[in-house]
């Protein structure tokens, strides 16, 4: 198992995401970085927002590590909480939250590449 992506960007309209371009990042992540896959959910803090973590988390080894692109990540933390805990997942190893908000493309791609070395490493990987 690899670091996964997830991009969540407050269903596309917030300002604090328009100068990025989520298509070139996504695909930067699953085309250069070593993760299994790269996806976008639309807002992952509202009702199938939930119900997409209960389906998605289901039957994961604990180890893998979950990278949300997205807002600030003690906000993270607090709204998926609870989802990771009924999956027996902790947010404090299994996922790790990054504020791509208010940042160029160019540098939402550093940082994630950053993140997928650093879940590398906390998944022995690295
Ligand atoms: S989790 Fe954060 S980035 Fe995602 S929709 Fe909610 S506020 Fe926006």
């Amino acid at each position: 198992m690899k670091p996964r992506l997830i991009m969540c960007i407050c269903t596309g309209e917030c300002p604090g995401f328009k100068d990025l371009d989520l298509w070139r990042l996504v695909n930067y992540a699953r085309n250069e970085l070593d993760v299994e896959y790269a996806i976008v959910h639309p807002q992952l803090c509202v009702d199938d927002g939930d119900r997409f973590w209960s389906d998605y988390l289901k039957g994961d080894n604990n180890d893998t590590v979950y990278i949300v692109g997205g807002c600030d990540p003690r906000t993270q933390r607090k709204l998926f909480k609870e989802a990771f805990a009924e999956k027996g997942l902790d947010v404090e190893k299994n996922l790790l939250p990054l504020d791509l908000r208010n940042l160029p493309t160019e540098e939402a791609m550093k940082k994630v590449q950053e993140a997928v070395e650093e879940a590398k490493k906390i998944m022995g990987k690295g």
